[in-house]
């Protein structure tokens, strides 16, 4: 353990390292929460990588250590042995950087097999912007020793995972950052660098590259740059002031040296650096091909989703609250606002987080997030809609029937007026629910409330008109009452013309009074016509059943009876006359008889001596207004049939003859006495 961070190289709190890839060569778990802990979760890719490289105990963590205050293990000096494998990540103190220390016996020293060398050179390039490549000054120029074999593999490895073009063409370079440990000063760095430099593209002219990358040259992947520190031992007060400097490079974005350049950017959103780094180790591991821009893919796929999925669960516990209400009929008032809200909100989440990742995979899904959204949405708007439609009927009828309360309203007025408010009530909540970015249109719902509004209008104009023919007729019968039953008690021979006159005038008069009414109904003139056909129909029937009422048997014979007596038992200056002997009894009784007998049939029929003054309606099927059945108009003018004018006749005798009998005796007596 390296406790001494004690010259002030570095301030602030240190953060514990995790490791990623254990000694079993696995991917542990613990990077994304410990990512959190380090604050870097969220940092989009506002964040750095570097990584090391160099052989083993040349002093890479004791110098990861000293640059970025990370508490890597260094080898214990009086045991010299270290046989762990394995990598480990920490952030370095101050900065937004993460450090991945490569832990591991140097396989080609002791002869092992390179695997994990290989595979974590694989690992390191594909995650990291910077390698440092550590080595000590005596290494420079043994251009066959161990480094320049773990340099080779570096660029085959970089070869094999970068070497193809990526989509974009970008995030491919790697800056190498040689640092030459225990340099003594006497070769001065810049001769250093030159023999690096040429040691490097030694390497890699030498390198077997396939046939379609044979021009590539070294520049098109790497930068190379260099740094040189004191003996640590030796000359620690050096060491630290090296290390102190070097570290700018690191922390000072102003710096021209700056190592942490966005070329060299892997482009992995932070929240997706432990996911990714997961399946490029998978696929080290089963010794797959690595390939970069499907890693990146399937790291899209996977992120996108588990941020859709966030935004969804958000958006959904915000719309379930208004699901029942809607569900049950209710008008959510500012509904659209929320929904609208809603919406961007979960969009503007899954932008945040997802727009980093795969381009095409972030718009795929955020297209497949928008459906559902808005299918979400759309059940609720079309709730919403067919509820204000409910509400706004339901508003219409009882605003149509308070207004129809009462006397002397406008029907027509009263419809227009409520329709207009109805339909702009539906309208402000139509449009309030509506949602920018959604093909929604309430215009069917819109088509249906009008047809239904109409509907109501219709119904309610019929009732208002049968109500008001019903009183027309209740006035009509007032009126005819009388002079019908003055006429009918004067039994003349124009009688019925008498009658119908009476009748005319006052239909007249009704008929007159209803299309004054109707014209504020707003009724069409086919309307007009039913109940015009209906009211003379009843008018016609209500004339009918006064004349009824006159002529029941009882009622009729006491008419022949008093026209009779008249005529029979008065003289012509209207004075009962006291019989004689003398007296044409006989005489007198038939013609009295004769004349009164002749007064059924006038009343037997409805029937006008001026054929001008006749009427008569047409025979119909059932009537819509006062839903009588089938109306047979000659029928209703036949008052006596021809059985009941035989019936009422021998009625009508028996009781004359009484009458005669009466006066008959009357003779007898008064000559008795
Ligand atoms: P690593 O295996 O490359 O990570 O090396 P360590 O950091 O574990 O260090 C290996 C040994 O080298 C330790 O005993 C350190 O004390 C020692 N060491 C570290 N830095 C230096 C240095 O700059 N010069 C020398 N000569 N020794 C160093
Ligand atoms: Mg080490």
């Amino acid at each position: 353990m390296n406790g001494h961070l004690t010259n002030g190289v570095v301030n602030g709190t240190s953060y514990e390292r995790v490791q990623i890839i254990n000694d079993e060569k696995q991917f542990m778990p613990e990077l994304t929460p410990e990512m959190e802990r380090w604050g870097l979760h969220n940092a989009g890719f506002d964040y750095n990588i570097v990584a090391v490289f160099g052989s083993q105990s040349t002093g890479k963590s004791t110098l990861l250590n000293r640059l970025f205050g990370t508490n890597f293990d260094v080898m214990d000096e009086s045991r010299r042995q270290q046989t762990t494998k394995g990598i480990w990540v920490c952030r370095a103190k101050g900065m937004n950087t993460m450090v991945m220390d490569v832990e591991g016996t140097d396989g080609r020293e002791r002869g092992e097999d390179q695997d994990f060398e290989r595979k974590s050179a694989l690992f390191s390039l594909a995650s990291s912007e910077v390698l440092l490549v550590n080595l000590w000054e005596h290494q420079v120029g043994l251009y066959q020793g161990a480094n320049m074999g773990l340099l080779k593999t570096v660029f085959e490895v970089n070869l094999g995972l970068f070497g193809k073009k990526t989509a974009d063409g970008r995030n491919q370079r790697t800056l190498l950052l040689f640092v030459i440990r225990d340099h003594i000063g006497t070769t001065p760095l810049a001769n250093l660098q030159a023999t690096l430099t040429a040691d490097m593209l030694k390497i890699w002219d030498a390198l077997s590259k396939p046939p379609e990358l044979q021009d590539r040259q070294l520049s098109d992947y790497f930068d190379l740059s260099f740094a040189a520190l004191p003996h640590k031992i030796l000359v620690p007060d050096k060491f630290e002031a090296e290390v102190h400097e070097l570290r700018k490079r690191f922390s000072d974005k102003s710096r021209e040296d700056y190592v942490f350049k966005p070329t060299y950017h892997k482009r992995i959103p932070a929240d997706g650096v432990a996911f990714y780094m997961e399946g490029i180790w998978e696929q080290v591991q089963s010794n797959k091909d690595l390939d970069l821009p499907t890693q990146q893919e399937l790291l899209a796929q996977f992120r996108c989703d588990e941020i859709s999925t966030a935004a969804l669960t958000e958006f959904a516990e915000q719309a379930k609250p208004q699901k029942k209400p809607i569900e049950s009929g209710k008008v959510v008032d500012g509904l659209g606002s929320m929904m609208r809200a809603w919406r961007s909100g979960a969009i503007a989440r899954y932008d945040r987080d997802a727009s980093r990742y795969h381009q095409g995979v972030y718009k795929r899904k955020r297209a497949d997030l928008v459906g559902v959204l808005d299918s979400t949405l759309s059940s609720l708007f079309l709730g919403q809609l067919k509820n204000l439609h409910k509400a706004c009927l339901v508003q219409f009828k009882t605003a149509m029937l308070e207004g129809m309360r009462g006397e002397g309203y406008s029907f027509a007025e009263i419809v227009s007026a409520t329709q207009e408010r109805c339909e702009k009530r539906f309208l402000e909540g139509a449009q309030e629910a509506l949602v920018e970015g959604t093909e929604w249109s309430y215009d069917e719902e819109l088509e249906l409330l009008r047809e239904e509004v109409r509907h109501v209008a219709d119904q309610c104009r019929k009732d208002e008109t049968k109500k008001m023919v019903n009183l027309i007729e209740r006035n009509f019968k007032k009126q005819i009452s009388e002079p019908v039953e003055v006429s009918l008690n004067k039994p003349e021979s124009d009688m019925w013309d008498t009658v119908l006159k009476v009748f005319r005038g006052t239909l007249d008069k009704a008929e007159a009074s209803y299309l004054v009414k109707a014209k504020s109904f707003n009724c069409t003139d086919e309307e007009n016509e039913t109940s015009l056909a209906s009211l003379r129909r009843r008018a016609w029937l209500a004339l009918r059943s006064k004349v009824d009422e006159q002529t029941t048997d009882a009622a009729f014979l006491t008419k022949l009876r008093a026209y009779f007596e008249e005529r029979f038992r008065y003289d012509e200056h209207g004075v009962p006359r006291v019989w004689r002997p003398a007296d044409d009894i006989d005489g007198l009784f038939k013609n009295a008889r004769d004349q009164t007998l002749e007064l059924i049939p006038i009343y037997s029929k409805i029937q006008p001596i001026d054929p001008a003054l006749d009427f008569t309606l047409p025979s119909e099927e059932a009537d819509s207004l006062s839903e009588t059945d089938y109306f047979d108009f000659p029928a209703t003018r036949i008052i006596f049939t021809e059985t009941k004018i035989l019936d009422l006749m021998s009625r009508f005798r028996r009781e004359a003859d009484a009458y005669y009998v009466e006066a008959k005796r009357s003779t007898v007596s008064s000559v008795a006495q």
